[in-house]
């Protein structure tokens, strides 16, 4: 590796995130980390072995493909894949040993034929929608159904049921008007309606990292915490007292150096022009590796501590910032995109503000281009 930008991922920090959110769970309640995406850009494999090193439960992904990847790295764990059965998934999700999420006859059908020809037994969870419409089941009748076909299935074993909460993360409020509340009581009813047909769930689960930082009320047996992890918090509202540390920051290093003239022009476009002599940093970092062009005049980055305003037009693998304000620059100098203190203007946090977005899509940008390098 010859450009130097990377992706520093400090372990420690990630070590610190899971304990801090143990500290918020009773001692029965399980944590299943969500390490899908690639544990949102960190690497999905050095992720799940630190977490689980430090005491996460399980782990959960959106498809069979990434359940594989952590097989095939020899991780042995409970591995739940949150999306839906591609049919043709069915027998790699038997033989890979893994959780699988359903919520169709035709889903555990196809689990259970593919288990039933290994002489394996296929785990699953099922999974209620209360709200999302995203995935889930969602009427009485058709859950009972389900519910029964999975419990009378030599081949299947239910595991557990879940919901997902759509706005965990909005302001606490009474709880009468509460859309999470609402949720967990209609996830409530669910249960107890399949209970009462004398079908037992063993866990039950709802809460991403907003419904955990929200209120215990909301973890039932197990909570599945993703960007919490990472060290964002999921909402401003409140969980503010756990103290999350961001596990990762891009660095970069200047390769260029000059000054440009009143009336000169930067990038692209000519987006950025001078209106005095200004010092100017080229910076081998672009929108390839998850730099969002958004960031175009708008984001910065720290180089010796002090800000550098982007300008001009993000290019492809490039970026200009401007240096004239920082003493003794030199090329060579290590710029931090995503780093430092909320409000800094140049953390994860400030830049998704910029751009009117969340945390979780700056970290799923990143391109594998960019070396993922890791710190104990
Ligand atoms: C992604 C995801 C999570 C984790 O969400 P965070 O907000 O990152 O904590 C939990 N559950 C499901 C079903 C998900 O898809």
């Amino acid at each position: 590796m010859w450009r130097e930008t990377y992706a520093k991922i400090d372990l420690t920090c990630l070590a610190h995130n899971v304990r801090a959110l143990k500290s918020c769970l009773a001692p029965n309640v399980k944590l299943m980390a969500t390490v899908k995406a690639n544990a949102y850009g960190h690497g999905a494999v050095a992720i799940s072995l630190k977490v689980l090193e430090v005491g996460a439960d399980q782990l959960a992904v959106a498809t069979v493909e990434e359940a594989v990847q952590l097989r095939d790295a020899g991780i042995t764990t409970d591995i739940l894949v949150y999306g839906a059965l591609p049919i043709e998934a069915a027998d790699a999700v038997v033989s890979h040993h893994i959780m699988q999420t359903v919520f169709t006859l035709s889903d555990c059908f196809a689990l259970s034929q593919a288990a039933k020809a290994r002489g394996e037994r296929c785990r699953v969870h099922v999974k209620i929608d209360t709200g999302m419409n995203r995935l889930g089941v969602k009427d009485d009748e058709e859950a009972v159904a389900l519910f029964t076909m999975i419990h009378d299935d030599p081949w299947l074993d239910l595991v557990g049921a879940y919901t997902h909460f759509t706005s965990s993360d909005e302001p606490l409020c009474d709880l009468a008007l509460s859309e999470t509340e609402r949720q967990r009581q209609r996830f409530i009813d669910m249960i107890s309606l399949i209970k009462a047909k004398g079908i037992a769930i063993p866990v039950l689960h709802a809460s991403s990292s907003a419904g955990l930082l929200r209120d215990a009320r909301y973890h039932f047996d197990m909570v599945r915490p993703g960007i919490s992890l990472y060290g964002y918090h999921p909402s401003p509202y409140f969980g503010q007292d756990v103290d999350l540390r961001p596990v990762l920051s891009l660095e970069t290093h200047i390769v260029r150096l000059h000054s440009i003239a009143p009336g000169e022009a930067v990038s692209y476009g000519r987006t950025f022009i001078a209106t005095k002599m200004e010092r100017i940093a080229t910076l081998p970092i672009g929108y390839a590796d998850g730099v969002p062009r958004g960031l175009s005049n708008v984001g910065s980055v720290s180089i010796r501590g002090v800000k550098a305003p982007i300008v001009g037009r993000v290019c492809m693998d490039q970026m200009m910032v401007l240096v004239t304000d920082i003493p003794d620059v030199q090329v060579g100098d290590k710029a931090l995109l995503y780093g430092g203190d909320v409000g800094s203007g140049f953390s994860l946090t400030d830049a998704a503000q910029q751009l009117d977005t969340i945390t979780y899509e700056l970290l799923c940008r990143i391109s594998d281009r960019v070396k993922r390098v890791y710190s104990q």
